[in-house]
């Protein structure tokens, strides 16, 4: 008989999307015809900028004639797309060639796709409160999992100490789903720590574009030593709207050597077998993110972002009530008032103000007691959201 992957039956269920839409159902089910202010969204809610739509017709329209229809693209990439991307890097002093570059489908899919560049029997190390993604793929994998819990003491951003030890560790900064990002003495550290153990750093800057403060890294690569022992995956879903239109990169550099194995060398062969590359029209949208032009329209629509998240933390600056991130990330962690459990105060927002936010323990235990706003949602909501969040717990 045929053995499955029994990992699969060691998976939580992912209760925390399915039980708040169960939860919002069931009220306005009760409630016909009443608003919800949702402020737990983790999806984009403003369309793709001009330059990105203008250059997928133009992509369209290529495909239309026989003259510059273009059938398989390269596995690993666009060239130019793989370019643009380097030079974006360089730009900012960071040393990437062209072809350290993979573009990719958006990063759930490359985290889960990575990890065939890892033995099975190596351990995964994971900073939580985390996205629940790295977790679950490592479960389907078998491997073990070493959970390194954060708080409020270190302002959600764990240090690894003496007995930190995983043969893969998660960092992603900013962070889902506490706002968190790490300084660049931080990251050091975990580059240091890598590099001494031959660890590999996985690092998730998908929130790369919501650092404003200049003094923050918004890559790994920008961390001496980063070279030889870190991956950096990136994508267009948060920072130019792609989450339904799919468009990320890889970073691998070539000096990531274990064992003699050179992970960019891997990653070339992983992708020349397992894909046949990205459609070449969202690479040619994708593209369009890198001119200058599309870098200003795609900053407007971060800049939206951000006012939303003032909006939030300025109602929160009124309660008292302790909270990280908006500043750098697309997302607001708050410690629930009056020492309320994270569903509690789920249902407590709901009821009394029809907000509805995510609850912390989604994201693993030590997120028990905390909440998650995110600052996607329209201006009219978060702007009324914020006044009920005022109403019902200022001082
Ligand atoms: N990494 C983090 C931390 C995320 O929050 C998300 C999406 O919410 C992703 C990766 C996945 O991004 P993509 O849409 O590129 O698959």
């Amino acid at each position: 008989m045929t053995t499955p992957n029994m990992h699969y039956a060691d998976l939580k269920d992912s209760y925390l999307f399915f039980h708040i839409a169960r939860k919002t159902k069931a009220y306005l089910e009760a409630h016909p015809g009443t608003h919800l202010y949702r402020m737990g969204i983790g999806d984009v809610s403003l369309p793709l900028c001009g330059a990105v739509i203008k250059a997928l017709h133009e992509a369209v329209d290529d495909q239309a004639a026989k003259e510059s229809f273009h059938g398989y693209v390269s596995e690993l990439g666009l060239p130019e797309l793989r370019a643009a991307i380097a030079q974006h890097y360089r730009e900012r002093g960071i040393g990437i060639s062209d072809d350290e570059v993979f573009v990719s489908s958006g990063a759930s899919d490359e985290l889960g796709d990575i990890l065939d560049l890892f033995d099975r029997s190596s351990s995964a190390l994971i900073t939580e409160p985390a996205y629940p993604a790295y977790v679950d793929a490592n479960v389907i994998a078998g491997r073990e999992i070493v959970r390194l819990a954060s708080g409020r003491e270190n302002g959600f951003l764990p240090s690894p100490d003496q007995g930190t030890k995983a043969d893969i560790i998660y960092i992603c900064s900013p962070n889902n789903p506490t706002g968190a990002v790490f300084s660049r003495q931080q990251l050091k550290e975990w580059v240091d720590l890598a590099n001494a153990n031959s660890s590999v750093i996985l690092f998730d800057a998908a929130y790369e574009a919501f650092i404003e403060d200049p003094e923050l890294p918004r890559s790994i690569f920008e961390i001496e030593g980063a070279r030889t022992c870190a991956i950096e995956i990136c994508s267009l879903s948060k920072t130019a709207g792609f989450t339904g239109t799919r468009l990320g990169y890889t970073v691998i550099p070539k000096d990531l050597i274990r064992k003699g194995m050179c992970f960019n060398d891997m990653w070339i062969r992983n992708r020349t077998t397992k894909t046949n590359g990205v459609s070449y029209i969202i690479q040619k949208g994708g593209a369009a993110v890198f001119t200058a032009e599309g870098q200003r329209q795609i900053r407007e629509n971060i800049e939206f972002y951000k006012e939303n998240a003032r909006i939030l933390m300025g109602a929160l600056d009124k309660t008292g009530i302790w909270y990280c991130g908006g500043k750098n990330a697309p997302y607001i962690w708050l410690r629930c008032p009056d020492g309320m459990g994270s569903w509690e105060f789920f249902d407590h927002l709901l009821n009394e103000i029809q907000v509805v936010g995510t609850p912390g323990e989604g994201f693993g235990a030590c997120g028990e007691g905390y909440f998650r706003f995110s600052t996607f949602g329209s201006r009219e909501d978060t702007i009324e959201a914020a006044e009920r969040l005022i109403g019902l717990l200022g001082r």
